[in-house]
């Protein structure tokens, strides 16, 4: 790419990308497999982050897991023939050392790393690994500091080359490569549109890319996109360039905002989308078995619930699927609410689906769902993976003859082409690990025809207001921000490992006064057979440190019948501690248990341990929440405890789960790899959030040809958005 610049003098943003160069016919179909068409496309591949190639690191000051640009005289450079053969070249520059270490390495670039030859490398410094081993395979290459950088990417320099090339560019943008589409070529190409960009005139820029109307964005002070888009592909400035890497520039609030917009845009078209193609059944039978089952309750429902629920039924009542979230702090009563659902489903003459995550909460839901349906003359059935293969033969032709108006179970429910006579509502409990794309799958599932069942979700914790608007904007959402009367607040404290003697006391004295206690053990290991050895263990060690109590032990790999019986046993009172793994941790209701005790609590996330204490404080008793952890505590696990200790509150417990985790983590998002956004961050960024909201409403109704485009540059047609 030494030839001269040859740009056609027609060039401009709309043209397609063989006009320029280095594109051919190949090159552009390639291209056009990753959303690339024209040269403006070029400018909304954002990049992934930066390199600072700009200026050099003295050895002596490199930084472990900092990538850097750095040089030095090579002081030794031999081949090792371990386990691995591999090229090791000491490099020095008078303030210190570092190791080169090359894996895959020819002859003739050996060659050219002798001694005494300078080199300029970038690379990312790691400490030197397993430093003693490397010294027993090589007894002659003495220890050359503490660092090293694996395959730097590196070129030979004179000794006193001053920067030039490397610092033309304030920073490297790191792209989305892909599809055989490197780095070198999309950062050559990329800056051929960005230099068209440059020269097109301001008027025409801003009519091809900015197409929020000006007045819109004046009012919120942010760059317009034209210049955030020569900013983000080439920071001209070295403060530029700080304020990019601490992602505190303002041109990437202004790409944040756009890329929120889009979101709300996508997520309102997969809406309007699925309400078009689809209609559930209106589920608007009379009301008089739902008051049956609210004259049968023992308590009146709280308003929170009362509102909550109206707005389900008038839902129902619509030909429109309904999309509903469910929000309420733990024990705030979503049952009920689900259960008066799924009576209205009922008595409109539709059948309802409830699933929850676990086979405990599955059964427990049947077991309550059961008794409060059946005396009504509804017929409840139960389907999990587990059942044995005649009595889930029954159970479907049940089901596909309607004879079971309300099944209760596992993903099972879904995953074995169960077939409904007229299923009408789905309910899914305790789900708040779902992003958003899982849930669009989810949402196909149980579609006959055009004909879909209304869904409801409920999540088991708050989720943070703005995470609500952003994740879970394809849903309404409901909040029950109100507690059953009378629940005194859990009493929460943090003990050290080293007064389990005063902690076995506390749980004495509570079983002594005829209450219950859990004492969840949360070894957290990849295999859950070690973890339920440890919960095993433990149990044992606390029946003989606690004799006269009854002691069970309740874990995940228990055969059902023995997990539904130890529940049962509790829930019945013939155990005075149950002793689990976190597999209680959602939904499972004993109102008689007034003692939660969790050992290594600093190991579990916020909202963990929020629905863990959930457990207790069902009842009229003052209830307590002991934390354990084991000395020494760390910083995050003593940030955690303090804010289980100091607040109640689930909405502010899930605030600060944002704050101290972040996103990723609490959305599930990062194991399942789903990345929500390229430059918005839901930390940050949480104000323009309703901003982004609003004006995705009125793109939506003042300027809707504007939707698709948008929406295109940045998710591309390949994303399942732009298909519909
Ligand atoms: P969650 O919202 O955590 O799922 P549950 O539905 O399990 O809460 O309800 C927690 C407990 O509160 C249950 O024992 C339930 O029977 C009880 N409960 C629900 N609503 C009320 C109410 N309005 N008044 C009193 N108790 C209630
Ligand atoms: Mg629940």
């Amino acid at each position: 790419m030494t030839g001269p610049l040859l740009r056609s003098p027609a060039l401009s943003l709309q043209s397609p990308l063989t006009a320029l160069r280095g594109v051919g016919e190949r090159m552009a179909q390639r291209l056009a497999r990753l959303g690339i068409h024209r040269v403006i496309d070029l400018l909304w591949q954002i990049p992934l982050r930066y390199q600072d190639r700009s200026h050099l690191t003295a050895l002596a000051e490199l930084q472990i897991g900092s990538e850097a640009l750095f040089q030095g005289e090579v002081l030794r450079s031999e081949v090792r023939f371990g386990r691995r053969r591999m090229l090791l070249v000491t490099l020095a520059d008078g303030s210190g050392e570092i190791l080169l270490r090359f894996f895959h390495f020819s002859a003739p670039q050996q060659a050219t790393l002798a001694p005494g030859t300078w080199l300029r490398c970038y690379g990312e410094v790691r400490p030197r690994a397993a430093a003693a081993r490397v010294q027993d395979m090589l007894p002659r290459v003495p220890q050359s500091g503490k660092l090293e950088v694996v395959h730097p990417e590196y070129r030979v320099i004179m000794p006193d080359e001053p920067l030039s090339a490397e610092a033309a560019a304030v920073l490297t943008a790191i792209y989305p490569a892909g599809d055989g589409i490197g780095q070198p070529l999309l950062r050559r190409l990329v800056a051929q549109a960005v230099r068209c960009l440059v020269q097109t005139p301001m008027t025409d820029a801003h009519a091809r890319i900015e197409w929020l109307p000006p007045q819109w964005l004046s009012p919120l002070g942010l760059p317009d996109l034209p210049t955030a888009l020569q900013i983000i592909h080439q920071p001209p400035s070295r403060s530029d360039a700080r304020a990019l890497l601490s992602g505190q520039h303002p041109i990437q609030r202004r790409l944040a905002l756009e890329e929120l917009l889009v979101q709300q845009l996508a997520v309102r078209r997969v809406r309007q989308h699925h309400a078009a193609q689809h209609h559930a059944p209106v589920l608007d039978g009379p009301q008089a078995l739902r008051e049956s089952l609210l004259a049968a309750l023992p308590f009146a429902l709280t308003g929170a619930q009362q509102r909550v629920i109206t707005e389900i039924i008038s839902d129902l009542a619509q030909t429109r699927p309904m999309q509903r979230l469910v929000q309420g702090d733990v024990g705030s009563g979503k049952t009920v609410v689900a259960m008066l659902a799924v009576v209205q489903a009922v008595a409109s003459g539709c059948q309802a689906a409830v699933m929850a995550p676990t086979e405990i909460l599955a059964e427990q839901h049947f077991h309550s769902f059961r008794a409060a349906l059946q005396p009504l003359g509804i017929e409840v059935g139960w389907l999990a993976g587990r059942l044995r293969a005649g009595e889930r033969r029954d159970t479907r032709q049940q089901l596909a003859a309607g004879v079971i108006q309300v099944v209760v179970g596992t993903h099972a429910l879904f995953q074995q082409g169960v077939e409904f006579a007229q299923l009408g509502l789905v309910i899914i409990d305790e789900q708040h690990r779902f992003g958003v794309h899982q849930r669009l799958a989810l949402r196909n599932k149980g579609v006959s025809g055009d004909q879909v069942p209304h869904q409801l979700i409920m999540t088991a914790t708050p989720i943070p207001r703005t995470m609500v608007m952003t994740a879970y904007a394809d849903l309404d959402c409901s909040v029950i921000d109100e507690l059953p009367p009378g629940r005194l607040p859990v009493n929460t404290v943090v003990v050290a490992d080293q007064r389990r003697d005063q902690v076995l006391e506390r749980v004495r004295a509570a079983c002594g006064l005829g209450q219950q206690a859990y004492w969840v053990c949360t070894l957290i290991e990849e295999s859950d057979v070690l973890q339920c050895q440890a919960a095993q263990q433990s149990a044992q060690r606390l029946a003989e440190a606690l004799p006269g109590l009854k002691v069970g032990l309740l874990h995940g790999r228990m055969k059902p019948a023995d997990k539904e019986a130890i529940m049962r046993a509790f829930k019945q009172r013939e155990l005075d501690l149950l002793v689990a793994t976190t597999v209680i941790e959602v939904g499972v209701d004993v109102p008689n248990a007034t003692l939660m005790i969790i050992e290594d609590a600093d190991r579990l996330g916020l909202a963990q341990l929020h629905q863990l204490r959930g457990r207790v404080g069902r009842g009229q008793s003052q209830s307590s929440c002991v934390l354990m952890y084991q000395a020494p505590l760390s910083q995050r696990g003593r940030e955690r405890l303090a804010v289980m200790r100091d607040t109640r509150d689930g909405f502010e417990v899930a605030r600060r789960d944002l704050e101290l985790r972040g996103p990723g983590e609490i959305l599930g998002t990062r194991q399942t790899g789903e990345q929500m956004f390229r430059v918005a961050d839901l930390l940050r960024d949480q104000d323009l959030i309703p901003e982004a909201a609003r004006l995705a409403e009125r793109l939506l109704h003042e300027y809707p040809e504007r939707v698709t485009p948008v929406i295109r540059r940045w998710l591309g047609e390949a994303s399942r958005y732009a298909e519909v």
